[in-house]
């Protein structure tokens, strides 16, 4: 037996029985934050929220938003995991944190159950790119506080073996690849470049590897086409994005093999897509920030958590017959913009442009300066690995122009000058702000 679904109960429900399921979810998980969180209990009663007004999902508009500055606030005023859990502290058996890549990292903390419904989702989303008993699957995330490490236990829930390769040596990583023989990988977009890099410097084409299937996440590069299709060439394999994100669950979303947009586990997060400024929710199609509130999760229940994450939805059944709404890509950052010139760009929309050039090597950095007279400077630096450099050069400089529209000063470098990144990619230098650059 082999189905097209892991869940197929579940993950073809006509959208109204979807809704239903999801408003039974939301109601219960609203009652277990106002009895059982000292926090949200005591923040419902002093507002006179009524947890029994929640009587349809656009009631949602009547809690408040929360993000990561509040996450940070409970965990430092009651230590250690905050007084927003919905669970007494002896019921927490796993501690995650987030990245930290946005200050002190906070923690993401699960119960036994928690656990077991995050494997059960997780086997879903590898099911949904084609995962089966039997596949073998590199897991080549960090094993650590960071909540994807121990998503690979999805891929053992379905029988699949997982090698938890974590953070090693590149070369290791190919020596595993190449004795083991998986089929399938999952890392960064900027990993999965860098890997195919070292690759061809061992004298190994990627593409003769065992790698078919990709899955990427932690960065925009899965949800910009030409970095999807570059990592695709290299490895002569599908590339599916995904999001997942610590403070909520560790899988939220993953593209099916139709790879038209991700899918969002919608019985286990509610989504949102709302307008930065104002708050209101946005329609489908129209860009904002996503806003996500846990529906499963026992211990640390977060209601409307804004992920800073933007992007638009599309809610029309999926060609696979899945009917959970589908996200268009993660298109950048609320705190990765940067606006330069008096215009507002995405590190995501600059790379878009140097991916479709065959010439250059993977790397990148924007660096934003105050140039003269207190005009902004903004350059990209990059390397070409063939080709006359000149003409890349003013190549790039007309297609930024056109696609961002303002002019950067475009460098061209040699091969191998700018610092490597192996896994999340710190690809902005602000010197507006004060930040060192790179040596380059
Ligand atoms: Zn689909």
């Amino acid at each position: 037996m082999s189905s097209k679904y892991w869940a197929p109960e579940i993950e073809t429900l006509p959208r109204d029985e979807l809704e239903a399921l999801q408003l039974r979810l939301l109601r219960h998980t609203v009652h277990s934050a106002y009895h059982n969180s000292a926090y949200y209990g005591r923040v419902m009663r002093s507002a006179g929220f009524d947890p029994d007004s929640i009587r349809t999902l656009r009631d949602i508009r009547k809690l408040p938003f929360v993000n990561k500055k509040f996450e940070r606030e409970r965990q430092e005023q009651c230590p250690p995991f905050g007084d927003h859990i919905a669970v007494p502290n002896d019921r927490i058996v796993r501690i995650h944190a987030s990245s930290g890549t946005t200050g002190v990292p906070t923690a993401s903390v699960f119960t036994h159950n928690d656990i077991e419904a995050w494997k059960e989702s997780m086997a879903r989303q590898f099911w949904g790119v084609g995962m089966r008993a039997g596949d073998i699957y590199h897991h080549a995330l960090n094993m650590s506080l960071f909540v994807g490490g121990l998503c690979l236990l999805g891929a053992e829930r379905l029988g699949a073996a997982a090698i938890p390769a974590g953070v090693m040596d590149t070369n290791r990583h190919l020596m595993v690849i190449k004795a083991y023989r998986p089929r399938f990988i999952w890392g960064t977009p900027s990993f999965m470049l860098h890997l195919s890099e070292k690759a061809r410097e061992a004298g190994m084409d990627p593409a003769g590897l065992s790698i078919r299937k990709v899955i990427v996440a932690g960065e925009p590069g899965g949800s910009i086409p030409s970095t999807k299709r570059k990592i695709e060439e290299a490895w002569a394999a599908d590339c599916y994005d995904y999001y997942g994100i610590a403070d909520i669950w560790a899988p939220c979303a993953t593209e099916c093999e139709e790879k038209a947009g991700l899918h969002v586990l919608e019985d286990y997060v509610l989504p949102e897509v709302i307008d930065p400024e104002t708050g209101e929710q946005v329609g489908e199609g129209e860009k904002g920030e996503l806003v996500l509130t846990t529906l499963k999760r026992e211990g640390q229940i977060m209601l409307r958590f804004r992920t800073g994450d933007e992007t638009s939805y599309e809610g029309e059944r999926c060609a696979c017959g899945r009917t959970h709404l589908r996200l268009k890509g993660i298109t950048g950052r609320t705190d990765d913009m940067v606006i330069a010139k008096g215009v507002k760009f995405y590190p995501s929309q600059v790379e878009e442009v140097l991916r479709k050039i065959p010439e250059l090597s993977n790397e990148y950095q924007i660096v934003v300066n105050r140039g003269e007279e207190y005009m902004d400077g903004v350059a990209v630096k990059t390397e070409a690995c063939c080709g006359d450099v000149e003409e890349i050069r003013r190549r790039l400089e007309v297609e930024l122009k056109s696609v961002v529209g303002i002019r950067f000063d475009v460098e061209v470098l040699p091969l191998g000058t700018l610092p490597r990144t192996m896994h999340k990619a710190k690809r902005v230098l602000d010197l507006r702000r004060g930040q060192m650059a790179c040596p380059a």
